[in-house]
């Protein structure tokens, strides 16, 4: 796989190649921070290259850190199997976990996840039998099939909503039973489910009123009760 760079950041946002114009627009690496510039010649594929010091990233590291950056910005990632995201709020890349150096960790007040990132390399069995040990939850986010042009929105979009790519590389037991993801959301659909319900029994209620109304008003003598009225 080509080691030339196509992600970059730009006033701390992620920026792809295709993006940007030839030369020098303010583009650093993700990685040591450095000035970048856009080659976007007629013979090579376009890409990024340091303007000074090569820190030796690679297409593969820059993916790792735009799936970081990408997982700080968002706060959430949808979880295959069930459609529910899990919300949290610390995110950390190569933290040394007790016996593993994750790709990457997210965690909230309740529950932890390790995010394994699949370029090139798969996580291997060793990683996961460590995993099983320590007992924390890890989903493979498998970015094999990504190529140059994958545009961040299209990155941002196989991260965070979609589950086709993702898997569970171990899944902690409580995971089968105990929800990890957002009370927001689960109150939310609640609330709407019960919005929807009230609105639903209300017109039920209103037809059926109008229904018996009209079964009233025709048993109701009007005639008699007007003449009645007349008379006195
Ligand atoms: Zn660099």
């Amino acid at each position: 796989m080509s080691s030339k760079i196509t992600i970059a950041e730009r006033n701390g946002q992620l920026v792809h190649i295709s993006e940007v114009d030839s030369g020098l627009s303010n583009c650093v690496c993700l990685n040591c921070k450095g000035l970048l510039i856009a080659r976007k010649g007629e013979i090579n594929e376009h890409h990024f290259a340091h303007y000074k010091v090569d820190c030796g990233i690679h297409f593969e590291t820059q993916l790792h850190l735009a799936v970081k950056t990408i997982l700080r910005e968002e706060n959430k990632i949808r979880l295959p199997e069930r459609d529910l995201f899990f919300y949290y709020d610390t995110v950390k890349i190569e933290k040394r976990l007790k016996t593993i150096a994750p790709d990457i960790f997210i965690k909230n007040d309740q529950e932890e996840i390790i995010i394994e990132v699949t370029v090139a390399h798969a996580c291997d069995d060793l990683k996961i039998a460590k995993i099983r040990e320590i007992n924390i939850s890890a989903l493979e986010i498998d970015l094999s099939k990504i190529n140059r042009e994958t545009s961040i929105s299209e990155l941002r979009k196989i991260v965070i909503e979609n589950i086709n790519y993702k898997k569970w590389l171990y899944k902690k037991m409580v995971f089968n039973d105990v929800p990890i993801i957002e009370k927001e959301k689960i109150k939310t659909s609640n609330d709407e489910v019960k919005v929807a319900d009230t609105s639903l029994l209300e017109v039920i209620a209103f037809v059926f009123f109008i229904i018996l109304l009209g079964l009233v008003a025709d048993r109701i003598p009007w005639k008699k009760v007007f003449r009645n009225n007349i008379k006195r």
